[in-house]
């Protein structure tokens, strides 16, 4: 759920939100397609709890109408006692509480798994994963970038964070990390820029000004177009593709499929680091950047039979 300009932009957005989700489960051999949900709220108008409750309910009948051929889970914008009221018209809907039967909030597993992107990309630029004296500066401090600050504090990185929303200072200050306006920490001198806020973000205008060797973060649709994968490599700064990096909610969410077991998602979500390294060497080797040899490797799992992919 989030504010647009018109229903065009919301529709672009969510069919470029929906290509991301294919890939996202092609590259993690998930046997799902990709769909995304947008929820348009117009712009200059403040949502009553009334006509919130309602557009969730009348998103609730459009996800109820196809079947099972979407099954919706919460994003920006929603919760989890949102997905709680969807259910209430659908059982197409993910992610619900572990009490209820479902595998809870995505949030910590999408953080572990841009965690493990960023320690990747460090092993591949600096020779070691590891994050001790690492500087690194976090766009947007909500669900997934507070638990990837926190995680990336723990093993002794420098860290700046950054959001549009100034109560989140306080939440900067308490985990230990440097508070800055979003403009300065996007230009920060870094070893790694983690944009955990909205996509977009890497674009003509931003790319020439970035100070960072690399770009590994959660928020989805980061680049403004595909080309400005091969702009990043035109500066040396290595890109964790998005939909690499920030698919461990989707994988966590696929678990529920066979009996949720976090163990055996967090397995599951620990895998991104070795598709990584896949990407990275076959980028490497084909001189192409991460974003072709990433949608390479989705292009040839999509066309693997759905009887060897993993069922869900
Ligand atoms: P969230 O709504 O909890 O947090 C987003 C944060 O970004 C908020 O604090 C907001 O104030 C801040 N923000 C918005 N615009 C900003 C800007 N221009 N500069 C700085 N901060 C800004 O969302 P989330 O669940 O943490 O998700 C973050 C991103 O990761 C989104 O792009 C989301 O689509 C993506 N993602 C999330 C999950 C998940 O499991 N939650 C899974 C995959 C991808």
């Amino acid at each position: 759920m989030w504010v647009y300009d018109d229903p065009v932009a919301a529709m672009r957005d969510g069919m470029r939100l929906s290509r991301a989700m294919t890939y996202k489960a092609a590259v993690a051999e998930l046997a799902l397609g990709g769909g995304k949900g947008v929820i348009m709220v117009p712009p200059h108008i403040k949502l009553s709890r009334e006509r919130r409750h309602a557009a969730l309910l009348d998103f609730a009948d459009t996800v109820d109408s196809v079947d099972g051929r979407y099954i919706t889970a919460e994003d920006v914008g929603t919760s989890s006692r949102d997905m709680s009221l969807i259910a209430t018209r659908t059982p197409h809907v993910a992610g619900l509480s572990r009490r209820r039967g479902g595998s809870g909030d995505p949030s910590p597993m999408t953080s572990l798994g841009v965690y493990i992107a960023i320690q990747s990309c460090c092993e591949r630029v600096f020779g070691s994963p590891s994050l001790r004296g690492r500087s690194i500066s976090l766009l947007g401090l909500g669900h997934v970038g507070q638990r990837v600050a926190r995680r990336c504090l723990r093993d002794g990185a420098r860290l700046l964070a950054a959001d549009v929303d100034p109560g989140k200072r306080a939440t900067a200050e308490r985990l230990g990390a440097r508070w800055m306006t979003p403009e300065r920490a996007l230009e920060a001198d870094v070893d790694v820029l983690s944009p955990c806020a909205l996509g977009g973000v890497l674009n003509d205008e931003t790319v020439p000004r970035l100070r960072c060797r690399i770009v590994a973060g959660a928020a989805n649709n980061q680049l403004a177009s595909d080309e400005i994968a091969d702009l990043l490599a035109a500066r040396g700064i290595l890109w964790a593709p998005d939909f690499v990096a920030n698919a461990g909610g989707l994988i966590n969410i696929a678990e529920e499929a066979g009996g949720y077991d976090p163990a055996a998602a967090r397995r599951r979500v620990r895998g991104i680091a070795g598709t990584l390294r896949q990407i990275f060497d076959d980028s490497e080797s084909i001189g192409a950047t991460p974003l072709t040899a990433a949608l390479e490797l989705a292009r040839k799992r999509l066309f693997v039979p759905a009887s060897s992919a993993r069922p869900v």
